[in-house]
Formats: C-alpha cells, structure tokens, sequence
C-alpha cells in the first residue's frame, strides 16, 4: 500500500494543493515545521503531556452491554470522544495545530467555523497557550449558534461575521483563507478537519490518529483481538480517519463512514454518496455539485456534517472500496441518539448519532461473536434545543 500522501499531497487523483500563489510559501513553510515537529521528541512529548493533563486522554473504550443486549447481534464498543475536554474530538487537531503555531513563532490564530466547535475549540487552546484569535462565522450560522458565539467571546476570542455567499460555513473558510493570505507573517491558520490545500489533510489525520491508536490498544486489552467493524460519522472526516487510519493496513477490519442524508435527495450532505470530483478549499476531492460545479446548498440537522465536502483521503479510500459509505437520515439519527440514552445513559452529539443510528441496522445482522466499535465523536448537550424543535416540544 502507498504511502499517502504522496510529496505533492495528493491521495491518488485526490488532495492537492489549489491555492492562489501568495499562500504557497506559506503551506510550504508549514510541511516543513510539521514534518520535522513529528519527528521531534520534545514536540512529541509537549504534545502527548497536553493530551494527558488537559484533554484528559485516553478516553475510554466502554462496552455498551444494554446496546449489546438490546439490538442482538455483535458486541458493541464505544470510543468516548465525547470526554475529551470541550466535549468532542476537535480538540485533539487544534492542540496539535496550536504546537505547531508556537514552533513557528506565530502570534494569533484564526478559524473558520459553521456550527461553533471548531472555533470554541481553537479558541479554548488559543487561551491555554497564549495567542489572540479571530473566528470566522457565516452570520446565518451565528444566529442559529448563539450559544457557541458566546462561548468563543468568554475565551477571549475574537468573532468575524460573514456577509458573502450563504453566510455559512463554506463563506468563513473562504474568508479565513483571504485573511490568511493578508497577514500570513504572524497567522496560523487551523483548519478543523482533514480538508484544505496539503499539508492539512495529513497533519489533521495524524493529531486524529490518537483516537485509532488507543482503540486498537484498548480492544486487544478487551477482547484479545481486533475488532470486525469500526463505524463514524463523516461531516469533512477527522473522527472517522482519526478512528480508522490506524486500522488502514488491517484488511479484516471493516470501516464504514456515515454521511448525513439530511431529509434525503436534494437535501442532504453526503458528499461521497452524492457528489463528484471537483476543487473546494483548496483541494480535489468528492464536492456536492451542480452541473456547472456551483456547490451545493447542504441541509442536516446536525450541524457538524453540514459541509459540501469531504477529506481527499476518505474519497480515495472510497474509490478503493477500503470504506464502505452510507447515509443515515435526520429523523433516524434522532432515533440513534435516543437509543444510546436510553440504554447506556450517554446522550450522543447529533453527528455520533448518525454513526449509531447505522449500527442499529448492521449490529443485528451480525453474529454474536463480531466485534463493533463505534466512534462516539462528542455529546449532545449543544443538540438539545435543534433535537426538541424537531421533535415538536411535547415529543419525549
Ligand atoms: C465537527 C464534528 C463532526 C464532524 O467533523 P469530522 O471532521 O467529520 O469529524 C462530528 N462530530 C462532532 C461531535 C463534531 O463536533
């Protein structure tokens, strides 16, 4: 198998580094520091001390006995993102990415972010560490995410609206990429998933691998063995790559990545079911799209998977069959996060939801001896106003 990505940061015909000329030495410089910070002891050491003290990793692996119980097939596994500090995964990425800020000698980082936790990630490790932060937003989204864009401003950030386009997510990474490009002297930018022009996708598959690396060590622990199938979310794909990069060479190991199917065809983001090659962010990879390769208006109740795109990596593993792809959605990830409360008493975040909403209907298929792990991404406290107004009020 290949080692990706190749020099150029492509993943087969995927990734890539399609960037105005300005930003160039910029990427350059950045896959310089991170490729000798990776390879250095006290980086790494820094880096796995923060996961420890501050994350509070490793999250454990929890066997879901009333899940088992309940849907009769394999045993089920969880992998408990939702402990981390901050309440999700993101926060492994910006840790790593505001290291590799501080080896560089930058002052201020910037985010993009649509449904807030990128940016209240980048600016809770913006706080530990000292650099100022800015925090791009489409305006529709900080109407519709008050709660996350006062938490950014309690952590001392600082927040920029986003008035072109559709105001949401797509428009501030394009805002931040602009800014970037103004002040790249003393700017780092961090990006949120494992998109964006090379070597990003990389290096945020590689802060997410923690994840991989501790399920594979705590389910030997468990059960002797590796497990069958590894199952996550996909919005732009770190949860699910951090899960299963790890895992890549391990050919008896199943992974199926979970899209959103939103309220189904039209309104939707699933990228690698729905879309095709084209250029978003900076690089090549599966795009929700019209004919004439204007992105797609994407729609899916949980706001961390509704982006047009998806990592170059998953479109490669994708085209290679190594991932299966499915969808799952709105109404039935509902159903998913009601299911984890009722029988393990963890309210998943909506976006985890989908991953347990997918293993409601492969679980029973499955023979009592298989092993399934299911990546629990974050916890649902920020859903629970989106999820009773879907419900209607009296629903539960
Ligand atoms: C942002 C987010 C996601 C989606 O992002 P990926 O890069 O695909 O992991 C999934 N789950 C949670 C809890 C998130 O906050």
């Amino acid at each position: 198998m290949p080692k990706l990505p190749d020099k150029h940061g492509h993943f087969g015909l995927y990734g890539g580094r399609y960037v105005a000329e300005t930003l160039m030495p910029a990427l350059l410089e950045l896959e310089e520091v991170y490729c000798q910070c990776r390879r250095d002891s006290t980086f790494k050491r820094e880096l796995r001390a923060l996961q420890r003290d501050y994350i509070g990793r490793p999250t454990p692996l929890t066997f879901a006995a009333r899940l088992t119980e309940r849907l009769g097939g394999a045993k089920i596994y969880l992998k408990r993102e939702d402990l981390c500090h901050t309440g999700a995964h993101k926060i492994n990425n910006t840790i790593g990415q505001a290291l590799l800020a501080k080896r560089m000698g930058k002052e201020r980082l910037i985010a993009e972010t649509g449904a807030g936790q990128h940016g209240v990630a980048t600016a809770t490790v913006a706080a530990l560490l000292g650099f100022s932060c800015e925090v791009f937003m489409g305006r529709e989204d900080t109407v519709r995410q008050a709660p996350n864009v006062f938490r950014m401003r309690l952590l001392g950030a600082t927040l920029r609206e986003v008035i072109s386009g559709s105001q949401t997510l797509k428009d501030a990474m394009n805002e931040a990429l602009r800014d970037w490009i103004t002040h790249v002297a003393h700017t780092f930018y961090v990006i949120g998933t494992v998109a964006g022009p090379h070597p990003y996708p990389m290096l945020v598959r590689d802060f997410q691998s923690v994840i991989g690396r501790e399920t594979k060590k705590q389910i030997v622990r468990h059960e002797g063995r590796l497990p069958d199938y590894l199952i996550a979310c996909v919005g732009g794909g770190s949860n699910a790559l951090g899960l299963f990069a790890p895992f890549l060479l391990e050919t008896a190991v199943h992974m199926v990545a979970v899209e959103a199917g939103g309220l189904g065809a039209g309104r939707n983001a699933a990228s690698m079911a729905n879309g095709y090659a084209g250029v978003l962010h900076g690089s090549k990879t599966y795009v929700l799209q019209d004919e004439t390769g204007q992105i797609a208006a994407t729609h899916s109740l949980a706001p961390g998977l509704d982006y047009p795109g998806v990592g170059p990596e998953l479109s490669y593993w994708n085209d290679q069959q190594r991932i299966r792809c499915v969808t799952v959605q709105d109404a039935h990830a509902v159903e998913g996060m009601r299911l984890l409360a009722e029988t393990e008493g963890i309210i998943p975040a909506l976006e985890s939801a989908h991953a347990v909403a997918y293993a409601a209907t492969l679980v029973p298929q499955l023979p009592a001896t298989a092993i399934v792990v299911i990546n629990v991404s974050g916890r649902g406290d920020k859903d629970l106003q989106s999820v009773a107004s879907f419900l209607g009020e009296n629903a539960l």
